[in-house]
């Protein structure tokens, strides 16, 4: 057997809640190893609705204390990632004044009712309370309740049976993937001894100490406290360290992100969140040049087995009629679909009314390692988690908590221009200096905050893709040196968008193959491998 290293937290994890944590125990200066199955924000985290919001469906089940950390911790993003979390203006559709008020009060107390018609004084109540919640750090405007001919100012074409709206603001993340991987280099810059590591295999656990595999070498590590944060995979990990228990009950939600230009301009940059009339609740909103419409909720005991099938494309399709009857949406105009698994607690009730708040179960090893499994919580609360249980590991080590994370900014969040005359100066002094135009910068800026000043600093002499012009060969390059890049689905589906907004055609896939294949050492057959996982 390999040495074996000890570390003070070992992670097994690398989602939104795993990567939070690294990034807090690591301000800390705690030791830590992170090891992640496949790539950083793989998970659910790479499969959610990208709203960084408050959780205004909450309100309806009474869960307050969430609702009011959703709505400070989207507060907080908005400042702390303000590259990639900004305010989406969003509307709720009314079709009645009275309409929701028995449901909503069934609901309340925790009894299964249909909830299909929010009126308008379900609708204003609700949004009166979340904008109580979301005052604390307020960024964006108050609601405020629309008239149908005020709702038509906003967004044209929705259905006649719709009297009216409220419109009010929550948070939309751009790069979910990306903000994962800034929160491990954030936390490795601040604790040079913590490190994150991604494609590995966790083998197993031998008295105290774990083994796993990375870049075909095993290796062995002895840590006083484990944090099993591996989302809907929480009781395999368990398993594989010889605790059995059954912890999770996990539900698969899908997306389509489609090209529908009569859509895309209908919406005029808002979201429409509404309720169907299956009683559960669905989004639309614009995606870069495209539309996202989400999402499903069904129950699924493997999560590795989650896939968007065709039964929720062909609903996610037609539900949008619901709300836009005269734009048909067609299967033909779906240019990517994702679905991910909410790492749930296990309940016996149904998938829909299961908590969305988060806790931590406490275990041992065989051996005696504590062992915290994080359960549940949403993308936008992972601060806040990470926090609670980063105050757990301080009182089990006996260390003092040295900051919190609260202001602290994000990877290219770091000083990111928020003003236009600021913008516009980052732009002219990165472009004069790299030698760049400056809708070039401008590019880099909005992809990868302010991190792209260093990035553009190497790009002279980049050439275009003849697949994707809008990216260069140097860019890519760079993105394999400093981030973690080990496939090409790493480079397509996370570090950038290229996947998510629908541009990954198959001659893209083989470009950027041949591009990336030689610095990562590919032989000709693993990349046609790494073609084949993304057809
Ligand atoms: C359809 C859908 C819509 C959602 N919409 C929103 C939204 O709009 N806003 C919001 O705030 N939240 C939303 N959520 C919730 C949010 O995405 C999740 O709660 C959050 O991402 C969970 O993060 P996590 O780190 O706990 O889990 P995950 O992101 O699943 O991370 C767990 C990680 O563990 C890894 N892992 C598994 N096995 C092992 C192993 N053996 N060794 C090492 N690593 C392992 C996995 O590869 C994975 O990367 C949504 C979720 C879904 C599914």
């Amino acid at each position: 057997m390999s040495e074996v290293q000890d570390v003070d937290v070992l992670i097994l994890g690398g989602g939104i809640n795993g990567c939070g944590t690294f990034r807090d125990l690591c301000a800390q200066g705690i030791d830590c190893l992170l090891l992640e199955r496949t790539d950083f924000c793989a998970g659910a985290s790479a499969g959610s609705s990208r709203l960084m919001h408050g959780g205004l469906k909450y309100l309806e089940t009474g869960e307050f204390r969430l609702v009011r950390e959703s709505a400070e911790e989207r507060n907080r993003l908005l400042s702390n990632a303000a590259h990639y979390v900004r305010p989406l203006p969003s509307v709720l559709p009314v079709r009645s004044r009275f309409g929701g008020i028995l449901p909503s009060v069934l609901r309340f107390f925790g009894r299964e009712a249909k909830l299909n018609d929010r009126g308008a004084i379900i609708t204003r109540l609700g949004l009166t309370l979340y904008d109580i919640y979301g005052r604390r750090f307020r960024a964006m405007p108050a609601h405020r309740m629309l008239s149908r001919r005020g709702l038509d100012k906003a967004i044209a074409g929705m259905d006649r049976g719709i009297i009216g709206a409220g419109l009010y603001y929550e948070g939309q993340i751009s790069h979910a993937e990306r903000l994962g991987l800034e929160l491990v280099l954030d936390g490795e810059a601040l604790h040079p001894a913590s490190r994150a590591l991604n494609h590995v295999t966790l083998l197993g656990a031998e008295g105290d100490i774990i083994r796993y595999s990375h870049s075909g070498e095993t290796r062995s590590v002895r840590p006083r406290i484990i944090i099993n944060a591996a989302g809907a995979w929480i009781d395999r990990v368990n398993a594989t360290l010889g605790i059995n228990a059954r912890l999770m009950g996990g539900s698969k939600g899908a997306h389509l992100v489609v090209d529908n230009p009569a859509l895309f301009d209908a919406l005029n940059g808002h979201m429409v969140y509404f309720g169907s009339g299956d009683g559960r609740v669905n989004l639309l909103y614009p995606f870069q040049g495209r539309v996202m419409i989400g999402s499903t909720d069904i129950r699924i005991d493997d999560p590795d087995a989650a896939h968007c099938d065709a039964t929720e494309a062909a609903y996610l399709c037609a539900v949008v009629a619901e709300v836009f009857p005269d734009i048909p949406v067609t299967e033909d105009q779906i240019h990517y679909r994702f679905s991910g698994v909410r790492p749930l607690p296990n309940a016996a009730s149904d998938v829909g009314a299961v908590t969305r708040d988060h806790s931590i179960a406490e275990l041992t090893l065989p051996g005696g390692t504590p062992v915290h499994c994080l359960i549940g919580g949403k993308w936008t609360t992972f601060r806040g988690f990470a926090e609670q249980e980063t105050d757990k590991i301080l009182a089990l080590l006996g260390r003092p908590r040295k900051c919190n994370t609260r202001e602290m900014q994000i990877g290219g969040g770091k000083g990111y221009p928020r003003t236009e005359k600021a913008r516009a100066d980052w732009i002219d002094r990165v472009a004069t200096h790299a030698g760049l135009d400056r809708a070039r910068a401008a590019a880099l800026l909005d992809r990868y905050g302010t991190r792209a000043e260093d990035m553009a600093a190497t790009l002279s002499g980049e050439t275009p893709l003849r697949s994707l012009p809008g990216y260069s060969d140097r860019e890519l390059l760079w993105l394999v040196r400093h981030e973690r890049v080990a496939t090409l689905a790493d480079l397509l589906r996370r570090r950038t968008l290229v996947a998510l907004s629908g541009d990954l055609t198959p001659q893209v896939a083989a470009e950027v193959a041949a591009l990336i294949g030689p610095p990562l050492g590919w032989t000709k057959a693993q990349t046609e491998a790494e073609i084949a996982t993304l057809s």
